[in-house]
This record gives C-alpha cells, structure tokens and sequence, in this order.
C-alpha cells in the first residue's frame, strides 16, 4: 500500500516575515534536496544577517506594540487551538512534507509524530491562561507577589531530525507566554516550517509574531545567537553548534539560552526481562526515523546470562526491517536525511569495523539512488571504541555485554552524554536502584522513547540544559519579576 501523492506541489519557499512570504534581500536561493530519489525539490529563499534583521524588526514590533502578547489568555488559547485544528485538516500535507524533505516514513509522520505536534500546541494552549505567580508575605508589613511575563522576541533554531514536531515543541509554549519569535529551520529541510507560518497566519497568529528564515548555520544561525534585540534563544543540535551558540549569546546580549544537544543514551536489558519486549525496544530506539534521534539508546547493555539469545532475536528482527520508499506504509527504513549525514554514518560503520567490533548485519550502503543505509548490529562492543563513545545518528545498533548491576551504571554513566536511558527489567529493586543512578533527563522503565507532550525533555551534562514539553517547557519563555508593597497597618 502506498500512500505516495501524484504530484508535489510546494506551496511556500520563501522567507515568512511580518505575516508575509518575501524573498531574501540579496536574493539568493539554495536547493533542497529529496534523499530518497536525490532529486531537487525546490529552490528556497536563502535568508542571511540583513533578514534575520528585519525579522527581528518585526517580531519587536510585534512584542512591543503588538496585540500578542495584550491579547488576555483566552484569546490566545483560541487561536492556538485554530492553529492546532489547521493541522490536524492538513496532516497529509505536512506528512507528504516530512518525507519528501527528510525522508521521514509517511505512516509514522501521519499517524504519530504530526498528531503529537498539534496536541502539543493544544496542551500548551492549555497555559496560556494558566501562566501565574505566587503571593509573597516578605514580613509582617511587606506584601509582594510575583509576575510572570512573557521574556519577549525568542530565537528558535531547529534541527532536522523532525521539523514539524520540533517547530511545535518550540513555537506552542512561547506563543502560550506571550512571546513573539523568529524562527531559523534547519536547511536540509526549510519547507515544513514554511507551511506552519502559513497555518499560524490562517489561524490568526497576529503579523510578526512568527517569522520563519531559512537559511545556514553560520549566517542565518549564526545572525539569531548574536543578535543584539532578541531575548532568548533555544538550540537543537550538535553538543559543538550548541557551545557556539552559547559562546554568540554570551558575548553578544548575554540571552538566556536553553539547549537540546547530542546524547549516547545506554539501554540496559537484564537477564529477567521479556526478551522479545526487549528486542523490539532495541530496535525501535535505534532504528525508527532511521536513527536520526537524539535520544537513541544506542548503546545496547545486555546482561550476559540473555545475551546470545538476544543477539540471535535481534538479527532476526533487524534482517526483517523492511527498507524502502517512505510512502509505502509497509516501510520501516527510509533514506537518512542528507548527504553529509549518510556519509558519516557510513564512516562510523568503518571505524567500528577496524576497532574490532563483531558485524552481525548491515554495514553498508543500500540500494542504488538515495541515501539510504542497511540496519547495522555490531556486537562485542566495548566502551572504548568510537561507536559506543560518539553519537552516530544513523541506523547503528551497538550491543555491550555487562554481569552485574553496581558495573553497569558506571559505564551507563561513563559518556559526556545525559539525555535519555531505558532499563528493562522485571525487578523493581533493579529498576528503582538504576532509575535513580543514572545521570540523564530521561529514564524509561520497560519502555523506550517514550515522548509525550506532558513529560519534560531534556539533558543532563552535555546534552544540553533547559527543558521542552511540560509544565518545565514554558519556563524558557518567561520572566519573573517580583513587585512589593508596604503594609501600614496590619492586622497580622
Ligand atoms: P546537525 O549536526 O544535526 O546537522 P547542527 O547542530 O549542525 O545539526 O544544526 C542544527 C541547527 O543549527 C541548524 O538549524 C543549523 O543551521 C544551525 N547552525 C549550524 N551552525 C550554526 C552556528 N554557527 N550558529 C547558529 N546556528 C547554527
């Protein structure tokens, strides 16, 4: 079954600013690229300094003068919710998107990741007349109480692993608070956003409040983590980019910055737990979205007493991973995002090759046009070669056997790396000990990637700082002030 579109009819490839599609100023334009066929898609506006300028000319009109950030709760909920609702009536649009520009499989982009984008600007819609502070009683005769206010013009810059999810996950708490923002997507895949701004325009999001630039990492990204007049700024990325953006908001306005960098997440299997459970987790958190995810548990622990009966599962799982076009629903594979990706995933393969690790399936190139990568099982991993050390982001599966619970957190925790963890286990002793060691912002029990707009996410050490999603989510985008007043007669 194939859910594949006649034609693609791209609607918006220029830049989005003050509530209007323009071309860069200088006129230049890149090429965007579908990895699956390798073809040219479209030619985008390519924004640099001088658009970043003026969007954010925009987005401080908009904050300054605006009706945004005056509107009362209510009235924002409403058009976020409208927002939400264009979405969900073009979901195979944004789909037929993600795949076309990223590779993404149709199926999941369809029925999980999109819904996931627009119940997230729908809870985050949820705070928006819910943002409050607290009351103060500073001493017998001092009253004060605390406002929470939106921190004004915000900076996203998006990564692109997942377009549509990232720009909701960044976008709904900082439309809830009240900000205004401009938005650099990542330029391996500038048309996602491009749709949304339209919807947000369609839905009623005032002019100037959401403005999208496309554009590369050292001018466009480069132009928003310097800029004098924006407020905030939140990163996607590489731990490397992420450093420099933090180095550019330091020295330029000193901008609070918050941070979702790289991660080498350790997924623990002991000897007692459901061994096809645990299989099928391996492989849904290191294959899904062809292992472009952050939070991959890409370093597989397994317990010596389950581990060959684990391995010999999870090559029969992997061998039966259906590659191929990413419309077809049937598909579990999809090509990797871009050219410079797969070639490095391509390198890591080599390199675990020549340290020694033992190639159980894969290894290679797949297939003769796009970029696609075979699912790789390395096995006899040990925690000093390169793969169980540097994050991959591709389609690599590295198994480490460990014997006892007390050496297994320590070499869990033994990465610069803290985002994300799963222990699979039937012992809730084990369970809780584990849970509690390890140093990264997500433990998932029996589960892997479990997402949810309700749950924070984010990293410890090098992986960044800053929460998204959740309540923690909307802390970014707010300021606290606190005001006081005297009492001159008080009963209390
Ligand atoms: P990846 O390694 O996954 O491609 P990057 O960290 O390079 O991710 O890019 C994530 C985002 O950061 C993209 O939008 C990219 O354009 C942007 N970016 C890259 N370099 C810089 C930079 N020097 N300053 C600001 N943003 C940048």
């Amino acid at each position: 079954m194939s859910s594949k579109p006649a034609t693609h009819d791209i609607k918006f490839t220029k830049l989005f600013i003050n509530g209007e599609f323009v071309d860069s100023i200088s006129g230049n334009t890149f090429e965007t690229i579908n990895p699956a066929t390798e073809e040219v898609l479209a030619t985008v506006a390519e924004g640099r300094k001088e658009d970043i300028d003026l969007a954010v000319k925009a987005a401080r009109e908009a904050f300054d003068n605006g009706p945004w950030p005056r509107l009362s709760g209510e009235a924002r909920r409403k058009i976020m919710l409208k927002f939400a609702d264009l979405m969900e009536e073009n979901a195979d649009e944004l789909a037929n998107l993600e795949v076309i520009d990223g590779g993404k499989l149709f199926g999941s982009m369809r029925y999980f990741e999109i819904p996931l984008s627009w119940e997230t600007i729908r809870y985050f819609s949820g705070a928006a007349d819910k943002i409050r502070g607290a009351t103060l009683k500073m001493s017998s005769n001092i009253q004060a109480y605390t406002l929470r206010e939106p921190i004004g013009v915000v900076g996203h810059i998006i990564p692109w692993n997942g377009p549509t999810f990232m720009f909701s996950a960044k976008v709904a708490p900082a439309l809830a608070a009240g900000c205004t923002m401009v938005i650099k997507p990542a330029e391996q895949t500038p048309l996602v956003s491009l749709f949304l701004a339209h919807l947000s325009k369609l839905a009623g999001v005032p002019d100037g409040v959401i403005n999208v630039v496309n554009g590369f990492g050292p001018t466009a990204g480069a132009a928003v983590s310097t800029h004098m007049d924006i407020d905030a700024v939140t990163f996607m990325g590489s731990t490397e980019v992420g450093r420099t953006v933090m180095q550019a908001a330091a020295t330029s306005n000193l901008k609070p910055v918050s941070l979702e960098l790289g991660g080498k997440s350790p997924f623990i299997v002991f000897d007692d737990a459901d061994v096809d459970k645990a299989v099928e987790l391996a492989v849904v958190g290191n294959l899904a979205n062809k292992g472009e995810m952050c939070i991959a548990g890409s370093r597989v622990f397994v317990q010596e007493g389950i581990h060959d009966v684990f391995v010999k599962k999870l090559e029969a799982t992997v061998k039966g991973w259906a590659i191929g076009d990413p419309f077809d629903l049937a598909t579990r594979h999809g090509p990797q995002n871009n050219k410079e990706q797969y070639r490095k995933v391509l390198s890591c393969i080599q390199n675990g090759k020549k340290e020694g690790a033992t190639l159980v399936t894969g290894g290679g190139p797949f297939g003769k046009k796009g970029f696609y990568i075979e699912p790789t099982i390395f096995t006899n991993v040990t925690d000093d070669m390169s793969i169980a050390k540097e994050e991959i982001f591709g389609p690599v599966i590295s198994v480490l056997k460990f014997k006892t619970v007390k050496e297994v957190i320590k070499r869990a925790n033994a990465t610069k790396y803290g985002l994300a963890s799963g222990v699979m286990t039937k012992n809730i002793d084990i369970a809780n000990t584990v849970s509690r060691s390890i140093r990264a912002g997500a433990v998932w029990i029996n589960c892997y990637l479990t997402l949810d707009k309700d749950a924070p996410h984010g990293g410890y050490k090098m992986s960044g700082f800053g929460r998204e999603l959740g309540w923690e989510g909307l802390e970014h985008y707010l300021q606290v002030k606190t005001v006081a007043t005297p009492i001159y007669d008080s009963p209390w």
